[in-house]
Order: C-alpha cells, then sequence, then structure tokens
C-alpha cells in the first residue's frame, strides 16, 4: 500500500504557496534564490522520512544554526557558565537588535545575533575556523551526511556584517566577549553559511526531538540535559518579536533563517523542515510559518494538547487462577509521572488477597525517573505489608544502581514470574 503522508504533504504544498514576502536580498547568493522553491521534509523519531517539493535544493542553514551552536557551547562550558554570560528571555525584539542587559551585558538569549554571536565564541577552538569546523562536524553528525561550507555565501556574508559587527564590539566594549570581535562575526558568520537540505533540516530537528540520538545512528550528540535548554530556547525566543504568536497558532519549539528554512522540533515525536525563501517581516519564510500552523492544526501537532498519558499506562490487571494464585499488573507505554500515578493508585486502592503481585513491564517501553522511583516504592511497601513482588523486565525499563539495591524478584517472561510462585 502507498502510505497516505506523501501524499498528505503535497496537499500542503498545494494550500500554503502564497507569493508574499520577499526573498533577503542583503547578499547575492540569498538574492540569487528561486523564491517560487518549497519543499517539507518530516523526519520521525523513529528516523522514517517523509518529503514533498524541494527536500534536496541546499540552501545556507543561517539563524536555523543557532540554537545547534548553543548545544555545543553548553557542552564545552557547562551550563552554569554559559547562564552567566547569555540570559534566556524573549528579546520581543528584531533578530539584529542591538540590546544587552544593563550592569551584565549579557545578551537577552542565544537566538538573536548578539547572543549567537557571542555563543559561537564559545565553543571550543583558538579561532573562527576552529569553532566552524568543530560546528560543521556535529551538525554533519545529527543530519547524518557530510555538511559543507558555502564559501563564496561566507565571503559575502562576512563582507557586509556591518551590524554583526556593531554588536561583537559592544560586547566586547562591556567586557562580555574574551575573544577578538572580528573573529567571532568571521566565524559565526562562517556558521552561517553551512549547506544544507531540508531533509538535513530534518534529521538534524529529529535528533533534538529524540532528546539528541540521532534518529538512524542511534548516537547520543547531545545530552538531554543540553536538548532541554535548547528546545525550550527556541520555544520561548525561536521566532524572535513573533515568538507569541508562534507559541499560540503552532506551539513548535521553531528557529527560522534568513535563506527561507524553518525547523521545528517536536519532543518525542517528530523533527520538521520546511524551506522557501520569500520573508515576512520578521525575517521567517511566509510560507514556512503558512505551512507550519496547518501541519500543527491538521495533525494536532500543538504542544499545549496534551496526549493523556496516565489513563493508558495501565494495560491490565488480573488475579491468576489455580491453588496459588498470584495478582498482575501490566504496564505499558511510555510511563513519567502521571502514568506511574495510575498504576500506584490501582495498586494502593487493591485488597491483594494472594500474597504474590507480579508488575509486568513487557510493554513498558520507557520509565523516566520517576516513574521508576515510584514503580519500586510499590514495590518496597507491597514488601513491607508482606506481599511478595517480583518484576517481569525483558528490557530493562528499570535499571540503575537502585534496581540492585531494591533486591526484587526480575524475570524475563511473565510465564516464569507466575511459576517461580506454583514451583515453591
Ligand atoms: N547570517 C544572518 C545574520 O546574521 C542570519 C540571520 C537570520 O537568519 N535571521 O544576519
Amino acid at each position: 500500500m502507498h502510505s497516505p503522508i506523501p501524499d498528505y504533504l503535497l496537499e500542503v504544498l498545494d494550500a500554503c504557496g502564497t507569493d508574499g514576502g520577499a526573498v533577503a536580498d542583503y547578499i547575492p547568493e540569498l538574492a540569487a534564490a528561486d523564491p517560487d522553491r518549497f519543499g517539507i521534509c518530516l523526519a520521525t523519531v523513529d528516523g522514517t522520512v517523509y518529503s514533498a517539493g524541494n527536500a534536496e535544493t541546499t540552501f545556507t542553514i543561517q539563524s536555523m544554526s543557532k540554537p545547534f551552536a548553543y548545544g555545543v557551547a553548553l557542552a564545552d562550558q557547562g551550563h552554569e557558565a554559559m547562564a552567566e554570560k547569555i540570559d534566556v528571555e524573549p528579546s520581543g525584539e528584531a533578530f539584529n537588535e542591538i540590546s544587552l542587559e544593563p550592569g551584565t551585558g549579557r545578551p537577552k538569549n542565544a537566538m538573536i545575533n548578539a547572543g549567537a554571536i557571542l555563543t559561537h565564541s564559545l565553543v571550543a577552538g583558538d579561532d573562527g575556523i576552529q569553532r566552524t569546523e568543530r560546528l560543521r562536524e556535529m551538525f554533519s553528525r545529527c543530519a547524518g551526511r557530510e555538511l559543507r561550507i558555502d564559501e563564496s555565501a561566507f565571503t559575502s556574508e562576512f563582507d557586509t556584517a556591518h551590524r554583526n559587527l556593531g554588536l561583537a564590539h559592544m560586547m566586547k566594549a562591556v567586557g562580555i566577549l574574551d575573544c577578538d570581535p572580528v573573529e567571532a562575526v568571521r566565524g559565526y558568520s562562517r556558521q552561517c553559511s553551512i549547506e544544507v537540505t531540508c531533509r538535513d533540516l530534518a534529521m538534524m530537528a529529529a535528533t533534538l526531538a529524540n532528546a539528541g540520538v540521532q534518529p538512524t545512528t542511534g548516537e547520543q550528540i547531545l545530552s538531554r540535559r543540553s536538548v532541554r535548554q535548547m528546545l525550550s530556547v527556541m520555544m520561548t525566543c525561536g521566532m524572535y518579536d513573533a515568538a507569541g504568536d508562534w507559541m499560540t497558532d503552532v506551539g513548535i519549539p521553531a528557529k527560522s533563517g534568513v535563506s527561507g528554512g524553518v525547523i521545528g522540533a517536536l519532543p518525542g515525536q517528530v523533527g520538521i523542515a520546511v524551506f522557501s525563501p520569500r520573508l515576512d517581516s520578521h525575517g521567517s519564510s511566509v510560507r514556512g510559518v503558512e505551512t507550519f500552523e496547518r501541519l500543527s492544526t491538521d495533525m494536532g501537532m500543538h504542544m499545549m494538547e496534551v496526549a493523556h498519558e496516565g489513563r493508558s499506562a495501565l494495560r491490565d490487571a488480573f488475579t491468576t487462577d489455580g491453588p496459588d494464585p498470584v495478582t498482575v499488573y501490566q504496564v505499558q507505554g511510555d510511563l513519567r509521572f502521571t502514568g506511574a500515578e495510575t498504576v500506584v493508585r490501582a495498586i494502593s486502592e487493591a485488597e491483594h488477597t494472594t500474597g504474590r503481585v507480579v508488575l509486568d513491564l513487557t510493554r513498558a517501553y520507557r520509565l523516566n525517573d520517576v516513574g521508576q522511583r515510584m514503580l519500586l516504592e510499590v514495590a518496597r511497601r507491597l514488601g513491607l505489608d508482606g506481599i511478595e513482588v517480583a518484576m517481569v523486565d525483558p528490557d530493562h525499563a528499570l535499571h540503575g544502581p537502585h534496581v540492585e539495591a531494591s533486591g526484587l524478584e526480575m524475570f524475563d517472561h511473565l510465564d516464569a514470574a507466575i511459576a517461580a510462585r506454583a514451583d515453591r
């Protein structure tokens, strides 16, 4: 059968093809872009890619490099050191606004140019070339292929970077930028000139949606903590002075660039990239914004539209037949607080007359730290009440030292966990 998803994407291309806006013309490489180009690409967290239109056209990454460079700087400097240099507040201003916090000189966030230039300077490396090489290499691993730099776009960008040089000199003057301001802007301009396609960007976004793990290679490229920070800043600051509109209408952490690309990463689900060069007054792709609005509405992707994880966490609860009955709780899915609460409540409220309880995690996909602690605590309390507890956990949904310390009986199969009782 032919999947309906590519057909749906073609429909979106048709429906969102407005001609409004204008191609960025401050450098010839951007001015030369074909304004009618239009591509969409979705990459799921399991690595499946769907695309429509010009998904393989190359263009420069521009400001879509900013969240990824922020992730690398967070890894190189640590979160605390980064917080001292760059704030995390939406600026409500245009991307190239000259605004630094009075007193500290910190840029408002890492998505506006001031913060992005400072971020670039905090990536490990002796000069702009080394820092960009580190970024190019990391972006390539996220994209799943070797990316190159558009040298002519870089030269044009740097030759006309007067405003960015102004920002960097100002940051040097207030003492927040340590390196040579010209070198910082040279490197930042190179970083913006890394060449990508919609498909590359969708894979990069999917790496964020997948908590830092590249969906096809399985490599953990960014830490979970860094990804959380990157997505938070994308959500609040990624769309500059349109961040509030974006949050209410689309509700997906995102970043746009003047080349006409927009990326979005929906945590746990999908990375999205759209490319079409004509820009609105905020410097974001007109069709890109329209497409994201449409995808979010059609596919229920707004982050504030929540799934009811709790209701489905307890798949089944039953008592086995026979002379030595056992009570079994079957847990399923991705368990966080609300899911674990449903399971904990069912167990706490039940009268356990069987003397043995089996918690079957065969279908539990992933338990976060809270989910694990809650299940272990329930097991401990059942034990205090004199009830035997066994866990069925073939895929090690429970892991770490606290699991071993619990001394729980562990099994790979439910049948074995039930039979263990009858054996005695
Ligand atoms: N290279 C561009 C600049 O710094 C990037 C801006 C953007 O994409 N919004 O001006």
